[in-house]
């Protein structure tokens, strides 16, 4: 794969978690329709609104998040991550703003506001376990750690090495990335299975070998939780529109993201089928963009809506950052 094709898939990735944020955000809480919109009239422009009455263009908690993790990562190298500096700009974030598009943290999901308070007062940087919490806050963010690890390896063919031993290391990685606010076993393993396939797919797998690899590792999960069932469903193309639930959960989300793969051959089409889901939308569009965008790299991800992000200078330059490092 050529260094053109490594980097349209990165800004594919990165811009493809924006895009899903501030394209969502105005049908976010919103009941799935009873039936599904032709993609001519559905909703399909970053136009702002929605419950936080959003200029258009800004990004919600998806966004901040994402742009906060990238910011910690890009100090640190592989394998060393510092768990603790991401909480802190998590911190940051809901005190202040920073990393925000508008200056201020309007929205905080339940899961991740408790692990900032736990890590305030205890200085701890992993979320207390909680099998119950399965919420999809982590995985919604987890796009950086892909693209962190693949670019600071020392040559391409260890970026993209698959012996067992390198999978389990970047793993770890990813789990301890999911852990610093959402410590349950469903949000560790939709973590590691949405990070694995974008990295993967960072490094040139086309959509059917994503798919493949997902099968077999949700098929492993499965025999764990039971409800990854629903996300092996997902990934064989076996759940219709009207199955999709469009929820916060992090199963839900995943599901959301594969059938968004599978229903449609391109990135806008999935994206404005995802969105159009409402429930969680903004959040179930950042996480279905991080990985299609990976897939399809940066060219189908329209202008229209790149072009529309509040803060461009921002988003680029974290980007810069996480890929050369700070
Ligand atoms: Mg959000």
């Amino acid at each position: 794969m050529s260094v053109k094709q490594l980097q349209s898939r990165i800004r594919g990735a990165w811009y493809g978690v924006f895009v899903g944020d501030a394209l969502g955000t105005t049908l976010e809480f919103q009941p799935k329709p009873d039936a599904q919109p032709s993609l001519m009239t559905a909703h399909a422009e970053i136009v702002g609104g929605g419950p936080f009455r959003l200029e258009p263009g800004d990004w919600t908690d998806d966004g901040a998040m994402t742009l906060c993790l990238a910011k910690a990562l890009a100090e640190d190298t592989p394998p060393e991550m510092d768990a603790g500096r991401q909480l802190e700009n998590y911190v940051r974030w809901w005190h202040e703003g920073f990393c925000s598009s508008n200056g201020r943290c309007f929205d905080i999901g339940n899961q991740t506001s408790a692990a900032l308070r736990h890590f305030e007062t205890s200085g701890g940087s992993e979320a207390p376990l909680d099998e119950h919490g399965q919420g999809n806050g982590s995985l919604m963010r987890a796009v950086p750690v892909p693209i962190w690890l693949g670019l600071r390896s020392d040559t391409e063919q260890e970026a993209a090495g698959q012996t067992d031993e390198q999978f389990q290391e970047r793993a770890k990685l990813y789990t301890r990335a999911s852990q610093t606010t959402h410590n349950s076993p469903v949000c560790t393993m939709a973590s590691v299975l949405y990070s694995v396939l974008v990295f993967q797919a960072l490094h040139g797998a086309t959509k059917e070998k994503i798919l493949i690899l997902a099968k077999g590792m949700a098929e492993e999960m499965a025999r764990k939780e039971k409800a990854f069932s629903i996300v092996v469903r997902a990934i064989e193309g076996g759940l219709t529109w009207e199955e999709i639930e469009p929820t916060g959960w992090a199963i839900h989300s995943l599901a959301v993201t594969f059938w968004g793969l599978n229903q449609y051959s391109s990135f806008e089409n999935g994206m404005i089928a995802v969105v159009n889901l409402c429930g969680d939308a903004d959040t179930n569009g950042a996480i279905y963009g991080g990985l299609a965008g990976a897939i399809y790299g940066f060219e189908q991800n329209p202008g229209r809506w790149v072009g529309a992000l509040k803060n461009p200078d921002m988003l680029e330059k974290t980007l810069t950052g996480l890929v050369r490092g700070a």
